[in-house]
């Protein structure tokens, strides 16, 4: 049937060496604790580019390779995930980039489901932030194994035993650090090597641009160097447990590494640890729990969709990660939810605004499809032999807008670029009973989600559109049959999202506690994440 590919299918053993090569991470952390900088140092470290961009400072920061949509631009955030590429001793690994801010925190769980390990991003000064712990919170969901990287140790920060303190205390993970900071935040000396007890300098190079050259002390000359800094960086790794990779990929530890991205200091040790540590693509589990092995035909799903790349060609990407199997540009797949085939004539890796086409893609990759207009984050695609891969947890809304097109007329783009953004999980479109389709309620977990709404309602499907809140801000998730009961209960309004779901919103919590007293057989559950 679809013989193109199926002619080509390299040997089993390729694939599985290919898989074994590749890491699939990405960073969480809170805005600002350094992500961009950090990529930028990683790509630098990898020789992927020549200087690392950052002029230090977001205004007048060149943009960095993954900060590439105008809007991500104007704010200095990350709105959109790409992946990066690029090799270390012989391995692969593909960096998938996480938005930082709260606001797309349902974008950075998309995210969270195509990567096998994380690096948490922790800046010494501030320790754990309310961002980096929901995105933990995600992965220890996903038992995700963790690499810490505690990073801006050239300023002054917290002190290191207390960061480690913190980290066993609010995510569980007992840390096992493999270097250690000598001299507190601020003043740092170097970093004791814990695997062969060395010291290691730092020479800084001028804003960062280049690689800081490394020079290993032994252990015996440390102190005269460093002063009684080494015997207090000694007494305070003595404290902490070592490493050890099964408990690490079991999620109950992490190793920690300290650092500074802006100087490009403990970078280089960072990527050693990813190729080192970082679990290898593997097995996917379907949604039966059976594994797929990385040497079956191919199979990968949707875990991103993303417009507006190339603004002259307004094109839709799908970005998949590949589970099984080769992917070969001009393969047609199968499209697990509809059964349709899925050409992949337009396939294309990113490295940030550049894009190349990609020919071959193996397990752990990340590849851009264009013209992806039928694919939705969560969606399977595969080719011979059926699977489907477990649907992506959608984030429940908390934020309810009425929308509506400022010109009636454009009534067709006006649904059609809302059911779109839909379906590319940008905003959850609820169609109200009480008002109709002409003014739907648009469901989004952050405020900034309608600023993209706004933006490419006009930009993209020639739309303006007003957006006003909804004075309901308490969601229940219930069941059609309620329909009716609910929607005669005056301040009540019922809406259906395009997945079928039958949300009950309500002005506040009192309301919603009278309308139990008065219903208590109703079905009323709060939405929580969608699992
Ligand atoms: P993001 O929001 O997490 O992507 O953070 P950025 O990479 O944009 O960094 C935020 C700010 O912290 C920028 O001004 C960086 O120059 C600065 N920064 C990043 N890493 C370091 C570091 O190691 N030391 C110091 N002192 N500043 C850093």
């Amino acid at each position: 049937m679809l013989e193109t590919a199926t002619a080509a299918l390299p040997d089993a053993g390729e694939v599985a060496q290919q898989a074994a090569r590749r890491r699939v991470v990405a960073v969480i952390s809170h805005p600002d604790a350094g992500k961009s900088t950090l990529t930028e140092a990683l790509l630098l470290h990898a020789r992927a580019i020549g200087r690392a961009g950052a002029t230090h400072g977001k205004a007048g920061r060149k943009a960095t390779v993954s900060d590439w949509m105008s809007m991500e631009q104007q704010r200095g955030i990350s709105i959109s995930s790409a992946a990066v590429q690029f090799e270390h001793d012989g391995v692969v690994v593909n960096l998938v980039d996480t938005p930082g801010h709260a606001d797309f925190s349902e974008d950075t769980y998309r995210v969270l489901a195509a990567v096998d390990s994380v690096i948490m991003l922790v800046d010494a000064a501030k320790g754990l932030e309310a961002q980096t712990m929901k995105l933990f919170d995600v992965c220890r969901r996903r038992k995700l194994p963790v690499i810490t990287m505690i990073n801006k140790w050239d300023r002054p920060g917290l002190d290191a035993l207390a960061l480690m303190d913190e980290i066993e205390t609010r995510t569980g993970l007992v840390p096992t650090p493999l270097t250690w900071p000598v001299g507190i935040a601020g003043d740092f000396a170097g970093l004791v090597e814990r695997r062969t007890g060395e010291l290691a300098q730092f020479t800084r190079t001028a804003g960062g641009a280049t690689i800081a050259e490394e020079h290993l002390v032994a252990p015996s000359e440390a102190e005269a160097l460093v002063g009684s800094r080494w015997g207090t960086a000694q007494d305070e790794i003595g404290l902490l447990e070592g490493h050890d990779q099964e408990l690490f990929l079991a999620a109950a530890t992490t190793p920690v590494l300290f650092g500074a991205a802006v100087l490009n200091i403990g970078i280089g040790r960072l990527l050693d640890v990813i190729v080192e540590h970082a679990p290898a693509a593997e097995a996917r589990r379907d949604t039966a729990g059976e594994p797929r092995p990385v040497d079956e035909p191919f199979s990968g799903f949707v875990f991103k969709v993303q417009s507006g790349m190339n603004a002259a060609h307004r094109d839709r990407i799908a970005f998949i990660r590949v589970c099984s199997g080769l992917f070969e540009r001009g393969m047609t797949l199968t499209h697990q939810p509809t059964g349709r085939p899925f050409a992949t004539k337009y396939a294309h890796q990113f490295f940030g605004r550049e894009r190349e086409t990609v020919d071959l893609a193996w397990p752990g990759d990340v590849v851009g499809l264009v013209n992806a207009n039928a694919l939705r984050p969560g969606d399977t695609l595969y080719l011979d032999r059926h699977v489907e891969f477990p649907p992506i947890p959608r984030f429940a809304p908390e934020h309810f807008q009425v929308v509506n097109a400022r010109d009636t007329s454009k009534h067709k783009q006006f649904h059609k670029g809302l059911s779109q953004l839909d379906r590319e999980g940008v905003i959850q479109l609820l169609t109200s009973q009480l008002r109709g389709p002409q003014q739907p309620i648009l469901g989004a977990v952050g405020q900034m989600q309608y600023e993209v709404v706004a933006d490419r309602m006009t930009h993209e499907f020639n739309c303006p559109v007003s957006l006003e809140p909804l004075a309901h801000t308490v969601a229940q998730r219930t069941v059609p049959a309620a329909q009716d009961v609910l929607g005669s209960e005056s301040n009540v309004e019922v809406a259906t999202g395009s997945d079928g779901t039958t949300i009950a919103l309500f002005p506040n919590t009192w309301r919603l506690a009278t309308v139990r007293r008065n219903h208590p057989d109703l079905e009323l559950a709060g939405l929580g994440v969608a699992e």
